[in-house]
């Protein structure tokens, strides 16, 4: 008997037989005797259509306002699945964040989840009930709602698994596994078996959607064995009670285990769509520069991302960076201040630019991979607008009218492909 934490994303809940399906599943587990916590996300769209709603009404909702109407898609959620539960015979109760007291700080649209109350779960379990749990929202200390950011019920589901010292926290969705790419830009890309915390938090970070990275943070953090599945698969059980191994597919296991994995060069390709550049053309040259630039887009809450700076012989500094695309028009504004500050020649920009990233421990040890990867855009004509560097990856930032292109010949070529 296992304590297995298991969270289902907005597809896996997006019609009623599908939480029937979600609730069928569930009581296949408990048959095989493990305690179960569920976590859900909103049904599918439900998030994006509250976001529209709320900005038919402000272009900047108050985000305490936000916060309240982006967690009610979740609440739908809990509860019809407990429902399902309970018709079936699987005793279960549903709860909102605040109701499991999931404290949260006051950053409201992105709050960092600061501990859980695991008494009245306990006690739950120890009924033998099902825990059904409202993913990405929480309570900060003056009772306010909270929510943890787009595709927060992953961290949801990973603070509960650790809070609770659960054997296992399983994210179920739409695909059975973390792949070397997304799937649905490659279409053989292939799954993972395994994959270490760290190359999933460079994925995540790098633009996978597959898992919130703060899920991946937070399972590195406390050590919480997270694996990926599909929902629409055959259970997996890792000890079933008739002593088999497993049912179903496995999904992927995020590991630590980096000495036992075969040293893959590259285990995968993120990418980002989110992103736009801007720069500064012909800034005097002189100290302090970088920091009378970055410095006031950073105090209007815009994160920068890469930089480049080129020093011209004319005295003069040319300065590039991304960010957010969302984040475009707000910077573009502080950044023309700044040049009309500074004297600066001109502001350009351009927000129809994607970043490709190759991800792979496995880089650590070998030479040549920057090469291959430039070698193989360069055959594809296509041209590499930023590059940035770190043991583990990768990026170049390119026009988006290439992504398809860049992510599929990089796949290829460095034969990630699903072996047949
Ligand atoms: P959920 O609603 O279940 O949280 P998400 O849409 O957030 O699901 O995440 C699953 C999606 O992530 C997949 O449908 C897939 O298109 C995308 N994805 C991006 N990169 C990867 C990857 N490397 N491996 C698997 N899926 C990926
Ligand atoms: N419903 C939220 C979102 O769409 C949280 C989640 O699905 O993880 O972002
Ligand atoms: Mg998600």
């Amino acid at each position: 008997m296992a304590l297995i934490v298991q969270k289902f994303g907005g597809t896996s809940v997006g019609t009623v037989d599908r939480i029937e399906n979600v609730a069928d599943r569930i009581g296949k587990f408990r048959d095989n005797g493990d305690d179960i916590v569920v976590v859900v996300s909103a049904m599918s769209g439900e998030t994006n259509r509250l976001v529209e709603l709320a900005h038919s009404i402000d272009e900047k909702p108050e985000a305490r306002e936000y916060d309240v109407l982006l967690s009610t898609g979740e609440q739908v959620t809990i509860a019809l699945l407990s429902m399902a539960l309970n018709k079936r015979g699987i005793s279960a109760r549903s709860y909102t964040g605040t109701q499991v007291h999931i404290l949260t700080d006051s950053t409201h649209n992105k709050a960092r989840i600061l501990s859980i109350e695991e008494k009245k779960m306990r006690s739950d379990l120890n009924g033998g009930r099902v825990i059904v749990v409202a993913g990405f929202q929480g309570v900060d200390e003056h009772g306010n709602i909270t929510t943890l950011g787009r595709g927060g019920s992953d961290t949801t589901a990973v603070a509960l698994a650790a809070a609770l010292k659960a054997d296992e926290c399983q994210i179920y969705t739409d695909v059975d596994g973390v792949y070397t790419t997304d799937p649905r830009v490659v279409p053989d890309a292939r799954r993972l078996e395994k994959i270490t915390f760290e190359e999933m938090l460079e994925m995540a970070s790098l633009g996978s959607k597959v898992l919130q990275i703060r899920a991946v943070e937070f399972a590195g953090k406390y050590n919480v064995p997270l694996r990926v599945l599909s929902s629409f698969d055959e259970p997996y059980f890792a000890n079933n009670k008739n002593g088999n191994e497993s049912d179903g597919s496995n999904g992927t296991l995020i590991t630590y285990e980096e000495d036992e994995m075969e040293q893959a060069l590259i285990s995968g390709i993120a990418f980002n769509r989110d992103e736009a550049k801007l720069t500064i053309l012909g800034v005097p040259d002189k100290p302090g520069v970088a920091y009378s630039i970055l410095g006031p887009v950073g105090d209007s809450n815009v994160e920068i991302d890469m930089i480049i700076q080129n020093i011209s012989d004319d005295g003069t500094t040319d300065f590039t960076f991304t960010v957010h695309r969302n984040d475009f028009v707000e910077a573009k504004k502080v950044l023309s201040k700044v040049a009309a500050d500074l004297g600066a020649r001109e502001v350009v920009g351009d927000d129809k630019i994607v970043k490709i990233s190759l991800v792979g421990v496995g880089m650590r040890s070998h030479a040549g991979i920057a090469s291959k990867m430039f070698k193989t855009l360069a055959e594809e004509s296509i041209n590499i607008i930023m590059i940035s560097t770190s043991e583990i990856k990768i990026s170049v930032v390119v026009d988006e009218k290439y992504l398809e292109l860049g992510v599929r010949a990089l796949h290829s070529a460095f034969g990630l492909e699903e072996k047949v």
